[in-house]
């Protein structure tokens, strides 16, 4: 058992119309920390039974939240925002036993996460409509914004607690109840959310947690018609899967989905600066986020250069438990994503790539990898059309920048790109020819609760952040006032 400050943050139950309970039949299954293979202990295998009541509790509860002011609404986000950072320690500490990212990181997120309540809660009383000009002599337009409804999320254990908040804190902003099912790899960090939820005065059935049965939460939450929302992070083939369920009610969706982020480096470019943003952006998390340079492309003219810098910023990079003081990076997630690596490494190398730094397994053991380096990538080879999600950096050879475009484009992924260079008209250019939702230049890191968060192409729907995420919780109603 992890030793908390506050032992109560971890619950091994769910919860449901502000209620913690165990599954209806009881079921439950282990929640595994990836550093030591340690059950850390066990959540409550729910299925459809569990989250329709979770449902009906939201529909329950949502005509008084959404009654409530929104300086009601936002003074409760912003004690719940509190509570994250009074807990911080233990939030982080939960996160990275069932993660496996760094405390450092850990602490971050749970930063990060907790801006979503405070942004949100702000930005609630600033949700206006418009009065239109009228054709009409005796017609007044007038438009609202009113709360879409009863939502759902579905979110994926890589950012265990940002992902979660950054769907609940618009949701509820904007007078939403919401269900939500967290991975079933880190729902210790989605219940603690859920305690201190209760804490904060989230009246009971506004927010509920049903860890569990992916598919049969899924299809109660897609097929039920009292949900008008889905909003969903995680890979492109359950994105499609559950558009295609909330088709039939024909539910408003939000999708986050894969990316196949492409890092440029331009001969013009800061090299010492192109290096430090392509370690923070691969290798955060382990190479485990949906926006991490997944494939680095490097002009001929500085690609030795950086290849040799950046092999030595890796050789630098601390491989261990995230919970020990001074790591860099964690183990991944489980073995399936050591032998995606394993499997990208083994491919780019026999097709001629060049292993530079690791590839190999770590010698800690469980699922752990070492920080890897190859050049001489090409378009061939899998580590160009997949997403390795792992601590691999492949660097590519280019020459041009029509080129290098067409290159990055050719994904049907589109969520985020970085490139590094100085000329201000090729800056413009690339970054209006690149076919992403974000793009960082001259920069590695780019998310903040501020920014409009979202991708194209098949990267997915909407955007999470900002006003534009708070704008996919609301629906317009449009009021003709006649008889003047
Ligand atoms: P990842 O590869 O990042 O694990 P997934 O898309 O498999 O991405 O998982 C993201 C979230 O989607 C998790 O909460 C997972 O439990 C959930 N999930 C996976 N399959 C389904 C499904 N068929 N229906 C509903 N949710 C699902």
């Amino acid at each position: 058992m992890p030793n908390l400050k506050d032992p109560s943050l971890l619950r091994q139950h769910a919860y449901i119309d502000g209620a913690w309970c165990d599954a209806d039949d009881g079921a439950t299954v282990a929640v595994t920390n990836p550093a030591t293979g340690e059950t850390l202990g066990l959540v409550p295998h729910t299925g459809a039974l569990e989250t329709r009541r979770a449902i009906e509790a939201a529909n329950a509860a949502w005509p008084a939240w959404r009654k409530k002011s929104a300086k009601e609404r936002a003074a409760i986000l912003r004690r719940w925002h509190d509570l994250m950072l009074e807990n911080a320690d233990d939030l982080a500490l939960l996160m990275t036993l069932e993660q496996g990212k760094p405390l450092a990181e850990s602490k971050g997120e749970v930063a990060y996460a907790a801006s979503f309540f405070e942004w949100f809660g702000e930005e609630a009383k600033r949700i206006s409509g418009e009065t239109l000009a009228s054709p009409w002599g005796d017609r007044r337009i007038v438009v609202t914004k009113e709360p879409v409804g009863v939502c759902a999320a579905i979110t994926p254990w890589n950012f265990p607690s940002a992902m979660i908040t950054r769907k609940v804190a618009p949701a509820l902003a904007a007078g939403c109840p919401i269900v939500l099912k967290p991975s079933e790899l880190t729902p210790f960090s989605a219940l603690a959310l859920a305690v201190l939820a209760e804490r904060a005065g989230v009246p009971k059935g506004v927010f509920s947690v049903v860890p569990g049965d992916a598919k049969a939460i899924g299809s109660e939450m897609t097929g039920n018609p009292i949900v008008r929302k889905l909003s969903f992070t995680g890979s492109t083939a359950v994105g499609r899967l559950l558009m295609e369920q909330c088709a039939p009610t024909i539910k408003k969706v939000s999708l986050e989905l894969g990316g196949n982020a492409s890092f440029i480096v331009f001969d013009d470019a800061d090299i010492d600066a192109a290096v430090e943003g392509a370690i923070a952006s691969k290798y955060r998390n382990a190479g485990q986020t949906c926006v991490c340079a997944n494939r680095i492309y490097v002009q001929e003219g500085v690609y030795d250069e950086f290849a040799r810098k950046l092999v030595a910023a890796v050789g630098k990079l601390k491989v261990g438990n995230g919970a020990d003081e001074g790591v860099n990076q964690g183990p991944l997630i489980e073995e399936k994503a050591v032998r995606k690596v394993e499997q990208h490494i083994e491919d780019a190398i026999g097709k001629g790539a060049r292993l530079l730094a690791g590839g190999k397994r770590h010698e800690l053991g469980h699922s752990f990898f070492q920080p890897t380096v190859l050049t001489e990538v090409t378009s061939d080879m899998l580590v160009a059309t997949e997403e390795t999600f792992g601590p691999l950096a492949p660097l590519f050879r280019f020459k041009t920048e029509e080129e290098v475009v067409n290159l990055a484009n050719a994904t049907e992924f589109g969520l985020a790109s970085y490139f590094y260079a100085r000329d201000i008209g090729r800056v413009w250019r690339v970054a209006e020819a690149i076919e992403t939702g974000m793009v960082g230049v001259n920069t590695g890191l780019i998310s903040t609760e501020v920014a409009p968060f979202g991708g194209v192409k098949q990267s997915g729907l909407g955007r999470e952040g900002s006003t534009y995420g708070m704008d996919d919780y609301l629906v317009v109603k449009y009021i003709c006032m006649g008889g003047i």
